[in-house]
């Protein structure tokens, strides 16, 4: 090789290294048909070990699923500053709530991690840093939800955080930087509830089907009609256009993970919801299968 051509060889190396990483984050995963992304109300703990409509409505969805060879789950209950994604190879079932009876507790959801799923899920996204996690696990927003769905716990799973540093838009963002996954075989979830106000639970009336408060009904039809409709970037501002919705998202944690499925709907996914039910009165269960 000329000393000329070699030269400009050395100078353009960097620039290959860096195309070959951000495209060869995926190229280990062998390409499948484009999978669903889910979006499940998790609702209280004790789903976990219930028989309800709630976790009938989670195993038929399941049974309609082609079979994943890896799940991401962003669930509400990891906030983090900055981003994080598991990476350890075996996440430990994480009981992160208090005074519920003794076999919830006992309850272990054995799923695999998957490093290597980690890796692409940080490569892939380029406009935020994430960082591998070796700490966290399964908390319960994960495997409350994923027993019902994968009850032998054989699919790994690795969690992905909420960073309480990106507002609505970024991370609608973040979840459409993941979109490759999904035709590699790759479910993603995101576990929480669309109007969850705790505070004003009408715990007498938990068992009274179909109560709601009027501003727990507004928010739920109206926020339907726009997952209906694929609208993300109004679902992204949804807080801040009236009373309603300041009630019924009084704090965006359980209504986040929402953002990131409507964040990876395509204009050829068809949006179906189900459990869309209101709980005492001033939360919901809506779930919400895309694709
Ligand atoms: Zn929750």
């Amino acid at each position: 090789m000329r000393r000329d051509r070699f030269l400009k060889t050395l100078a353009v190396l960097p620039l290959l290294g860096t195309l070959a990483r951000l495209r060869g984050f995926v190229s280990g995963l062998p390409p499948s048909p484009r999978m669903p992304v889910l979006f499940l109300g998790h609702g209280s703990p004790m789903n976990a070990i219930e028989e309800n409509d709630f976790v009938r409505g989670f195993r038929e969805v399941a049974a309609t699923l082609p079979r994943p060879r890896a799940i991401v789950c962003v669930s509400a209950h990891w906030e983090t500053r900055g981003t994080r994604v598991t990476a350890m190879p075996q996440p430990r079932t994480i009981h992160d709530f208090r005074g519920f009876p003794p076999e919830l507790y006992r309850v272990q959801y054995p799923a695999p991690g998957d490093a290597g799923l980690a890796a692409e899920v940080r490569g892939l996204a380029r406009k935020t840093l994430i960082e591998d996690d070796h700490a966290w696990g399964l908390d319960h927003g994960a495997w409350s939800v994923l027993r019902h769905l994968f009850p032998l716990a054989d699919i790994p799973v690795v969690q992905l955080s909420l960073n309480t540093q990106l507002d609505p838009v970024g991370h609608l963002a973040l979840a459409a930087e993941l979109q490759t996954l999904r035709d590699r075989g790759v479910l993603i979830v995101g576990s929480g509830n669309i109007v969850h106000n705790l505070g004003l639970v009408a715990w007498d009336k938990l068992n009274v089907d179909g109560f709601a408060y009027d501003w727990a009904a507004e928010a739920r039809s109206t926020i339907n009609e726009l997952i209906l409709k694929g609208d993300a970037s109004s679902l992204a501002t949804i807080r801040s256009r009236g009373k309603a919705f300041s009630l019924a998202i009084p704090t965006p944690e359980h209504y986040l993970p929402l953002l990131y499925i409507m964040g990876l709907r395509t204009p050829q996914d068809d949006v179906r919801l189900f459990n869309d039910a209101h709980l005492g009165g001033s939360l919901t269960m809506t779930s919400v299968v895309v694709g």
